[in-house]
């Protein structure tokens, strides 16, 4: 009878373990894949420097390479997709944290977003004028509050509340940033004396920042950070921390955070459409992230792109501007970095 049961017990311990085993080697094969933008505009390499190429380079390729060992390691996606944000967030080189553009008024007013294609909960900041990392108080908003979108003064005092350090506003200024806001005032005023206004999407805004991650447990998600557009006034808010506009997940079909002109974005409810291309038309999201950005946003002057990524990995990145950074990783796990269109 005891052997009876210790050949049970031994025969039980092996079974588990080999459910164990199993369960692993699968996860570590399960597709992951992870995808960075830095905004999209009118980004000519005849505008630019190798040395400033370089810079935006390197930027992209140490943000996405952070995200991907996170996924390596099993991490999830969120933490992919924050922690890439941060670093972006902290460059100066992009419209995002340090960096970001200046209002009307001279100030630095950010917005961001993140939302978890696991359970459709999503949180976002609008206007937050003291926030190092607006990405992170935007997954606070998602995880600690029962809310989606806090904006302004009250959205800083939630962020005091749960323990978030505020940064004096100077420390978002960059002489690039102001320079472009005084250049954007000096061409209103001379199109104003000439009775005419500055098109929408001609405003200088370019690099806000996104990331979209799938984890090892086919979870995805989205995450976008910005400044807005240069010499923005009233409160503006742009398309990254609206919901389904800028900035999308849904385990069932993708995750995709955009960049462009807001208003449009937000008009288009361009992330959320690609998504429902894919849950009701069943296109791939290739097909989707193109049938929005190059046919749909061109019908009402959209400018802007969009980074994709559906639950097996496929990726998609469309921008109809004349470039846009972007990152991913290919195949063999290498970095790829491109700015300008192919
Ligand atoms: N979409 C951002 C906004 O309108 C700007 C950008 O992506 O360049 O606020």
């Amino acid at each position: 009878m005891k052997n009876y049961f210790s050949a049970y017990s031994c025969v039980k311990t092996i079974f588990v373990l080999v459910i164990i085993i199993s369960f692993n080697l699968n996860a570590q094969n399960s597709p992951f894949g992870i995808v960075v933008h830095g905004g999209a505009g009118t980004i000519l390499k005849s505008n630019m420097t190798p040395e400033l190429e370089q810079q935006y380079s390197e930027k992209l390729t140490e943000a996405i390479t952070a995200g991907y060992e996170i996924l390596k390691n099993s991490g999830t996606s969120l933490d992919a997709a924050e922690k890439v944000i941060n670093i972006l967030e902290d460059s100066p080189l992009f419209n995002a944290g340090k960096g970001a553009v200046f209002t009307n008024a001279g100030t630095n007013e950010l917005d961001a977003a993140i939302m978890d294609g696991k359970t459709l909960k999503a949180g976002a900041v609008g206007g937050v004028k003291h926030i190092k990392n607006p990405i992170s108080l935007a997954r606070m908003v998602m995880e600690q509050s029962k809310h989606v979108l806090l904006t302004g003064d009250g959205a800083e005092t939630f962020a005091k509340e749960n323990g978030m350090e505020l940064v004096p506003a100077e420390y978002f200024r960059t002489e690039r940033r102001w320079k472009q806001l005084q250049d954007a005032k000096a061409k209103e005023d001379s199109l104003k004396q000439k009775k005419g206004a500055l098109p929408l999407n001609d405003e200088q805004k370019y690099g806000t920042v996104g990331c979209v991650a799938l984890d090892k447990s086919g979870n995805l998600a989205a995450a976008t950070s910005t400044g807005g557009t240069t010499n923005k006034r009233w409160g503006r808010v742009g398309d990254t921390p609206i919901i389904g506009a800028g900035t999308y997940a849904n385990n069932s079909t993708c995750a995709v955070s955009a960049t462009g002109t807001g208003e449009f974005f937000i008009r288009a409810v361009v992330a959320h459409d690609i998504s429902a291309l894919m849950e009701y038309k069943g296109m791939s999201v290739q097909q989707a992230a193109d049938e929005v950005v190059m046919n749909k946003l061109p019908k009402i002057n959209g400018d802007g792109g969009v980074i994709a990524i559906d639950n097996k990995g496929n990726i998609a990145m469309p921008f109809n501007t004349s470039g846009m950074y972007r990152a991913y990783i290919d195949n063999d796990g290498n970095v790829v970095v491109k700015i300008y269109k192919e």
